[in-house]
């Protein structure tokens, strides 16, 4: 059984839309994938409606977060089986989209004012109605011709290092964690260990994490080397979190191929059998 836990439709980032996303998970031989999209659960419907035969949908989001310690240390989170309708998930969800949009635009101005040749509108335009990410500035700059690609973007342009950078609105992590649970929904502290990302956050505030809810920590994840995996995998075993895999599929917006990184099925299985509002989309 091959199960990715972590992708990004058009709904969000990433540039298939949610059918092209089922397709393709389907194409690379996967018997699960989750939608997990930025701030939104807008692409689960199209998701389920083109759900190929035998392909399980498991509905899921993902969080950006900040915890606030001794310095401020961003970190994200994935939810699934999250009831969409309940009323305080929503109300964060808006906020954060907003927040975004907000950001996306002072980017954008700020790239145009320094000369690059983009705007808002352009940007806007290619994220249609999704929450807009650095990914949406990126293929505004490659249509522009700035960059060859999204990956060249991020170095040049959209790290958190460049003058253009702003920074967005986010979730302080444990209220994001009670918002989940309160929802129904099962958190999974995302790529924990990406050292490559940035800082990432002691073992210590971890074992916090799980102490307010927390039910998993991806494990294999691209961002993560074989050290950092290995670290991972052993607070899993150490805080009894369920360690799990995923590709972080962004479409063409990342090189990584959906299915790059898998959960085990008996990892999987330990994820269903705690209780959530939904269950997965299947046959
Ligand atoms: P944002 O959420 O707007 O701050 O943008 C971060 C998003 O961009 C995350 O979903 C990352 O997965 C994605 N991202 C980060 N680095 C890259 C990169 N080098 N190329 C493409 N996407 C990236
Ligand atoms: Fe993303
Ligand atoms: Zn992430
Ligand atoms: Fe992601």
């Amino acid at each position: 059984m091959r199960i990715d836990l972590h992708t990004h439709s058009s709904a969000s980032d990433g540039t298939d839309s949610p059918a092209q996303l089922m397709r393709a998970a389907a194409a690379a031989g996967l018997d699960v994938v989750a939608i997990t999209d930025h701030d939104t659960t807008a692409g689960w419907a199209e998701a389920f409606a083109n759900r190929p035969a035998g392909l399980t949908v498991v509905p899921g989001i993902e969080m950006s977060c900040v915890y606030r310690g001794e310095r401020r240390i961003s970190l994200h989170l994935l939810g699934y089986f999250a009831d969409p309708a309940n009323d305080e998930l929503q109300a964060e969800w808006a906020r954060l989209r907003d927040g975004r949009l907000i950001r996306g635009r002072q980017m954008a101005d700020n790239l145009e004012a320094a000369g690059y040749p983009i705007s808002w509108a352009q940007v806007s335009a290619l994220a249609n109605g999704a929450p807009i990410g650095r990914p949406h500035l990126g293929r505004a700059l490659v249509e522009a011709g700035v960059v060859p690609d999204v990956d060249a973007a991020f170095r040049e342009l959209l790290s958190s290092r460049q003058p253009y950078y702003v920074r967005k609105a986010d979730s302080d992590v444990f209220d994001a964690i009670r918002l989940i649970c309160g929802a129904g929904g099962l958190p999974v502290f995302a790529h924990p260990l990406a050292r490559r990302r940035g800082p990432v956050v002691s073992d210590e505030v971890v074992a916090q994490m799980a102490a307010a809810g927390l039910v998993g920590l991806e494990v294999d994840h691209p961002d993560q080397d074989p050290d950092d995996r290995a670290d991972a995998a052993r607070l899993a075993r150490d805080l009894d979190l369920i360690p799990t895999g995923s590709s972080d599929y962004h479409g063409t917006n990342k090189r990584t191929p959906i299915a790059a990184c898998t959960t085990d099925p008996d990892a999987f299985a330990r994820l269903l059998e705690l209780p959530a509002a939904l269950v997965p989309v299947a046959d």
